[in-house]
């Protein structure tokens, strides 16, 4: 059930700020409580437990228990996700997830166009500057992107590959599995089963990479003039006239712009298009920083402690495990904080970098709604920014 829009733009924007505290707040609580009963199952003695565990009623009662908290969890989680949906007064289509920040950033639905507040119009778009040649009229961008659809046909080919790929694969294990015990004794013989399944699962995978790649296909003459960014996707362009990556205007008529308050300081397209650059070529690092790091204590933990691998699960594994985990997810976040901290907006100081898409086609911030983005931008210093030929 979608919750009624809030009586103004700002308003919608406190409101979903504060979902999606609740939300991170309550994932966080669950991965407390799930760690903690973890850990006093582990510490219950083992004579305690073994002449129950062939009881019904204890099976049913640990079994109950963990679904339980599965259901809570997930029951909790589509109510506050809820709470992020919402529907258009005007044409009553609803919206969720991702739509919330084009509507902060826009003041319009996605979906008609329309003004969803009635904030009145101000004449000219943002960035007003524009250099690259607009291409398209607001009702050729229209009829263009609707055109653009999800065909199953590169699906369905990769697909029928991954389950071929599979047949011979599961044809083929007996043989294989004689010849690898023979090599290298049955210890081993686990790490045969994935290695076996991974050829398939890569195919099927590819699938999604199939049906972008057919999307972006379809959308080849609706790409920005000026950076070539698809412009079929968000429906920013189809909103504000300008592309989602570099900010030119892309769209000859587009709709006018909505009165919004300004931010004290405005910025230039410049200084979120380069932090946002950045921003994408240092993601994989934390992933790489934080997994290394957690790599290397849990090693020596181990090691250390001469801990052996086998044998009984003991709390202490647990505890090993969990320091290694929180180093990972700590090393993806920091280097993701730093990251993101390049280019903040001057209204709320939340950072505009990750979600720079919104900032750029629309001027505005998505978390406040505040104009960020000057309206007489001309920085030629971007690649972009010099007219084409
Ligand atoms: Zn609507
Ligand atoms: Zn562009
Ligand atoms: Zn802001």
């Amino acid at each position: 059930m979608p919750t009624s829009l809030p009586p103004t733009r700002a308003e919608f924007a406190r409101t979903c700020r504060r979902n999606q505290r609740r939300i991170l707040w309550m994932v966080l609580a669950f991965m407390l409580a799930f760690g903690a009963v973890g850990a006093t199952v582990l510490l219950i003695p083992q004579d305690w437990i073994s002449p129950l565990k062939d009881l019904l009623a204890f099976k049913v009662l640990v079994f109950g228990g963990f679904i339980g908290l599965m259901v809570g969890f997930l029951a909790g989680l589509i109510f506050l996700a809820s709470k992020l949906e919402w529907r258009c007064p005007l044409c009553q289509k609803k919206h969720e997830g991702t739509t919330t920040y084009t509507l902060i950033a826009t003041g319009r639905c996605p979906h008609c166009l329309e003004s969803v507040w009635n904030e009145p119009e101000l004449g000219h778009p943002t960035p007003a500057k524009n250099l690259a040649q607009p291409q398209h009229s607001q009702a050729e961008f229209e009829s263009d992107t609707h055109r653009v659809r999800y065909r199953w046909q590169p699906v369905v080919r990769y697909l029928i590959a991954a389950a071929v790929v599979g047949l011979v694969a599961c044809l083929l294990r007996p043989t294989l599995a004689a010849y690898w015990v023979q090599s290298w004794g049955p210890d081993t013989l686990p790490f045969l089963n994935p290695l076996l399944a991974a050829p398939s699962i890569t195919i099927a995978f590819w699938s999604v990479i199939a049906l972008s790649r057919d999307l972006d296909r379809q959308a080849a003459h609706i790409r920005c003039p000026c950076c070539s960014a698809s412009l079929n996707g968000g429906r920013l362009t189809a909103i504000t006239g300008n592309c989602h990556r570099c900010g030119s205007q892309v769209i000859a008529d587009p709709l006018p712009r909505l009165a919004t308050p300004v931010a004290q300081r405005l910025l230039t397209r410049a200084e979120l298009i380069t932090p946002r650059q950045r921003y994408h070529q240092m993601m994989p690092w934390g992933c790489i920083g934080g997994g290394g790091l957690a790599f290397a204590y849990f090693g020596l933990v181990m090691w250390g402690l001469d801990i052996p691998f086998r044998g009984e699960l003991k709390p202490w594994h647990a505890l090993v495990l969990s320091g290694a985990i929180v180093l990972q997810i700590g090393g993806v976040f920091a280097v993701e904080y730093w990251n993101s901290r390049r280019s903040c907006c001057p209204n709320c100081h939340r950072s505009l970098v990750p979600l720079a898409e919104y900032a750029l086609a629309s001027g505005n911030c998505p978390h406040c709604g505040h104009q960020v983005i000057a309206d007489n931008d001309d920085d030629n210093s971007l690649v972009c920014y010099t007219s084409p030929a």
